[in-house]
């Protein structure tokens, strides 16, 4: 039998046994057509599944910056950042996320997820401890792996099960490393950042929170770390410039000597190409934005709010809002009678989320009108919830 029957047997096999359980995902042609608009299928729709929490992606200044720094750099980087592929545009980027966040220093890498993978097998190895939330993001569950370090995994928000893990554990390890999420990805809620880095400095760990739906939403756009006012206590604030800031990459803001490490030994930093220069480019266009129009970066939380009270739900904490419903079927039901009223909010299943919480996840953008929100909410409190 040829190699290659046995692997496609193997696929069919599992795609046959996620069909049945309505775990099957399908990837969708989504043409997006400025501020929250979509079209699907021939269909315009209205998104509220996006992490584009201030529609940057659709700026006209985002996109000039990308065009132009096209025409200047390119369409490539061409190489690692440590060979030639460190365009000018990177220093500055850099400078202004340093700037945004309040650190000395910030490092951009390939995306969020390559930044967590990147950067916790730095931090942490094979004689280290990592104490992490349980909902905290795939990828730094992925990067805890991959780092080889023994790792202790909290119930969500669960400060006295963290003491207690590192009171038991910390005594037998060189380094120790307190990761969350800042804001929850698929709950919305936010991590108890103060509370953490009194634990973190208790016991000589190192707090690091992914700020991936945070920055430019909370805290003035300065994230989560700032929204807790305990930002100078987080001595490694991570991110994303693939969500708010509406373009492509992923950041951590540190010391400077911190980031000097990770720009010398990063192996993602090392072994993977740069940016494309439009990339960059248009995330500083985005920061400009973020840093001097507040009213964009309250928006996404204060329609959230609106949302929240028409739809008869407790008030939110961020941009998105979890419908939990249960079981796949459930999910993918109300996620099609929204589609009905031209409201795009995909189901989210599991793995993404654990087993038996099935939901909707909805997320509320700049560019979102009181009305169309209003009209969901009504939708959601009378026939959903
Ligand atoms: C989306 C996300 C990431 C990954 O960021 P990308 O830039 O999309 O790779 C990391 N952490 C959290 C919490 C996220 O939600």
């Amino acid at each position: 039998m040829p190699p290659n029957r046995s692997l496609d047997a193997l696929a069919r096999e599992k795609l046959a046994k996620l069909e049945s359980q309505q775990l099957l995902r399908r990837l969708h042609v989504t043409d997006p057509v400025g501020g929250a608009g979509v079209e699907r299928d021939g269909r315009r729709l209205l998104n509220f599944c996006s992490n584009d929490y201030l529609n940057l992606s659709q700026h006209p200044d985002v996109i000039q910056a990308a065009v132009d720094a096209t025409q200047r750099y390119g369409a490539g980087s061409g190489a690692s950042r440590l060979v030639t592929g460190n365009h000018p545009l990177y220093e500055e980027l850099e400078n202004a996320l340093a700037r945004l966040k309040g650190t000395d220093a910030a490092c951009v890498f390939g995306s969020g997820y390559l930044t967590n993978v990147a950067v916790i097998p730095l931090l942490a190895g094979a004689s280290d401890l990592v104490v992490l939330d349980e909902l905290s993001h795939a990828c730094i569950h992925a990067g805890t792996r991959l780092s080889g370090a023994r790792f202790e995994v909290f119930a969500h928000n669960d400060v006295e099960q963290a003491d207690r893990l590192l009171r038991a554990h910390r005594a037998g390890h060189d380094r120790a490393l307190l990761v969350t999420d800042g804001v929850f990805s698929m709950d919305g809620d936010v991590a108890p950042i103060e509370a953490l880095a009194d634990l973190a400095e208790a016991h000589d760990a190192w707090l690091m929170t992914d700020d991936a739906h945070g920055i430019g939403v909370l805290g003035d756009g300065r994230g989560s770390a700032h929204a807790a006012g305990c930002a100078e206590r987080v001595p490694l604030q991570m991110g994303t410039l693939s969500k708010a800031v509406g373009s492509y990459g992923g950041y951590v803001a540190a010391s400077a000597p911190v980031i000097a490490w990770m720009k010398s030994r990063a192996r993602p930093l090392i072994y993977s190409t740069g940016l494309p220069a439009a990339a960059v480019a248009a995330s500083i266009a985005a920061l400009h934005i973020i840093e001097t129009d507040r009213e964009r970066c309250a928006r996404p939380l204060a329609l959230a709010k609106r949302f929240c009270e028409g739809a008869g739900l407790p008030a939110p904490e961020s941009s998105i809002i979890a419908v939990v419903l249960g079981t796949p079927e459930s999910a993918l039901r109300a996620s099609e009678r929204l589609l009905a009223d031209g409201f795009l909010v995909t189901a989210i299943r599991p793995p993404t989320v654990p087993a038996g919480t099935a939901r909707l996840r909805i997320t509320f953008t700049a560019e979102h009108e009181e009305s169309d929100i209003d009209r969901l909410a009504e939708i959601v409190k009378t026939e959903i919830l």
